[in-house]
């Protein structure tokens, strides 16, 4: 469905843009040009170059086994301008690997990365789950990365997620359970009621809603809802660009034995020194903390094996 004006028309994808299928021709927040086809339908010619974009290597047609398929990118939401990364404080169990790999999808498509845990109230009685979540936020917001720990059920924190969203256009993208359906409606009371039917233009092109859907917010700005995302794969995420995607690293990377070196098992890796020599603990002293270097490596193995 697309939005033009006041108007949202059904729309078909005009036959050369069918030709390119593959699920992400047209996906939530593209910006279309439409002409009108009849009453209340419409016809997508083309698509605008898109400004951000969510993607990840979509799933083989036919599953995990299916080694032969070719690799092929899934887009998730196009222009969207905050991604918040939802996880669960526990049940289910969060994991910062998890959290790395879309901070490098959001570093990679543009978009500026927002760590949420819910779910705190679970952890209230925890003095051990507390003060691990406490240190896993402070290493995000040591790099910049601002990270929230709220409670969708009780709220707290919801004003300080609202603030973060700042009016702008912001995907969640999480775990199934981890909260994010609970976090929307918990932004906006009654926002599932709108879900799945509007879609909307907010600058000069038209938006576009397909299966994802973009929600209005009251409060100014919208989210868009993807489905749970659990294991994310990378589609043109290159090793050698991988540590461009782990900033804290940089200034280390200039003093490795080789330039060309990926901070894996390369003898003389000054990144990997820096773990070694501590100093880590959120990445704001300038060292490398070793929860973002554990994640790196298995991203660069992942890649490696792909
Ligand atoms: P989604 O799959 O990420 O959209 O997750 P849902 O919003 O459907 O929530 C999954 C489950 O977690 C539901 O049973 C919610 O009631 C529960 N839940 C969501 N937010 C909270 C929270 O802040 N605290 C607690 N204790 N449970 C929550
Ligand atoms: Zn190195």
């Amino acid at each position: 469905m697309v939005r033009v004006g006041g108007e949202v028309l059904e729309c078909e994808l005009r036959g050369a843009l069918r030709g390119r299928a593959g699920g992400s021709v047209v996906v939530a927040g593209d910006e279309v040009w439409v002409t009108a086809t009849g009453p209340r339908k419409g016809a997508i010619e083309a698509v605008r170059p898109r400004r951000t974009k969510l993607a990840r290597l979509a799933p083989p047609p036919g599953g995990p086994g299916d080694r032969d398929a070719p690799a092929r990118e899934k887009v998730l939401a196009a222009n969207v301008d905050r991604l918040l990364v939802v996880v669960a404080a526990r049940d289910p169990e969060y994991k910062l690997g998890f959290i790395d790999r879309l901070l490098v999808a959001a570093a990679k498509g543009g978009l500026e990365p927002v760590v949420v845990w819910n779910k705190v109230d679970l952890a209230e009685s925890d003095r051990d789950l507390r003060a691990r979540l406490e240190s896993d936020a402070a290493l995000y917001r040591g790099l910049g990365v601002p990270a929230l720990l709220v409670s969708a059920r009780r709220g707290d924190g919801i004003e300080a997620l609202r603030a973060a969203l700042d009016g702008r256009i912001a995907v969640l993208a999480g775990p199934s359970g981890a909260g994010k359906s609970s976090l929307a409606n918990a932004l906006q009371p009654g926002l599932k009621l709108r879900t799945g039917e509007v879609s909307a233009s907010t600058r000069k092109g038209r938006h576009v809603t397909t299966r994802v859907s973009l929600l209005p917010l009251d409060s100014g700005g919208y989210l868009v809802d993807t489905p749970g995302v659990r294991a994310f794969g990378f589609y043109d995420v290159s090793p050698d660009e991988l540590s461009s995607f782990f900033p804290e690293f940089a200034r280390h990377a200039v003093r490795c034995r080789f330039p060309d070196c990926k901070h894996g098992v390369e003898p003389a890796c000054a990144v990997r020194a820096a773990v070694e020599s501590g100093g880590g603990g959120g990445g704001g002293g300038g060292g490398v903390d070793r929860r973002r270097y554990e994640s790196y490596r298995r991203i660069l193995e992942s890649l490696a094996e792909a």
